[in-house]
């Protein structure tokens, strides 16, 4: 027994030794080879790296360019005109009337503001289509003055026409939109120093246009000429765009005309005297006011054909509403 004993002892420990011997040789061959597979060249290191590590160069090295340069054009943009175009428009039926109708029998709106005896009036859109920024400015204010109906004197009544052309802004936001639906520009079409046709160097000559069959042939001046006459308005503005400045109507000079525009240029960066491209203005609406009817009357041109200069038209407009001849 006891030589039995000794012999499965023996065994035993045999078999533990080569198990340990085992067991090293082992770890020795994974250590080789392990070392071996870190010392091998690994073009695609970077791609089996766990996401997220550090030494992810792409996104790292990429992100602050375009950030950097993308900020500078972005900062003119936080500081839009202050013009209330995002108020809702409160415009009361009461203050609307609806004076004639275009060619294409789209109302002609005009929106009265005060109810003092001295009437005062403002016409825009009279050039559809790419001048339609002037439309967006009657709409501010009337929008303003629906708020602030304390802006109007006492002693004054405003009028705003506010799209003189809807024929030519529902055709085109473009130049395309310039006539009325006769293909007649409504700013030559006025009975006074009136031509079908002009000299066109220095006008403006993207498309063909006529000045009408004959003055005031055409339904929407037609329409303003009963209007005005009816009104008897103190003083008139007509907006249009763009850039070329105040122009005083009134051929020849018609003083008051000329003194508005010097009022309105004293409050607005609108170039006055105007930017004189040599047209010949024939049958344009400020000259009938002037000189047919004795009202003083400036053609204003927003700066460009997009912006309504809304801060600066507001003064403009209190300028213009205790402005007296
Ligand atoms: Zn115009």
């Amino acid at each position: 027994m006891k030589k039995n004993l000794k012999g499965i002892a023996t065994t035993i420990w045999i078999g533990n030794l080569l198990v340990i011997v085992a067991l090293l040789v082992a770890f020795y061959l994974a250590g080789i080879l392990s070392a071996a597979a870190r010392n091998q060249p690994q073009p695609n290191a970077a791609l089996n790296l766990p996401a997220g590590s550090p030494t992810r160069t792409p996104r790292a090295t990429v992100t602050p360019l375009p950030q950097a340069s993308l900020r500078p054009s972005l900062t003119p943009w936080p500081t839009p005109s202050p013009g209330p175009s995002v108020t809702p428009m409160k415009m009361p039926p009461a203050n609307r009337q609806v004076i004639g109708y275009s060619v294409e029998k789209r109302p002609l709106d005009v929106y009265r503001f005060g109810r003092g005896p001295l009437n005062k009036l403002i016409v825009a859109g009279i050039h559809g289509g790419y001048e339609h920024n002037t439309v967006e400015l009657a709409d501010e204010l009337i929008a303003y003055l629906s708020d602030h109906p304390e802006q109007i004197p006492t002693d004054t009544s405003l009028f705003i026409l506010r799209d003189l052309n809807p024929d030519g802004s529902a055709r085109a936001i473009g130049v395309e939109g310039r006539t009325n639906a006769n293909n007649v520009d409504l700013n030559r079409n006025w009975p006074y120093n009136w031509k079908a046709d002009w000299d066109r160097d220095g006008c403006w000559i993207w498309r063909p246009v006529t000045g009408g069959e004959y003055g005031g042939s055409e339904a929407e001046v037609q329409a303003l000429i009963a209007f005005i006459d009816a009104l008897k308005p103190g003083a008139l503005i007509s907006y249009h765009s763009a850039a070329l400045g105040i122009f005083p109507g009134g051929r020849p000079d018609f003083p008051a005309s000329i003194r508005l525009a010097e009022a309105v240029s004293q409050v607005s960066n609108y170039p006055y005297p105007p930017i004189d491209t040599g047209c010949d203005y024939t049958g344009n609406l400020t000259d009938w006011a002037a000189n047919t009817r004795a009202i003083p009357a400036i053609d204003i041109e927003l700066t460009n054909h997009r912006d309504t200069d809304f801060a600066q038209n507001l003064r403009v407009l209190q300028v213009f509403l205790s402005w007296r001849p």
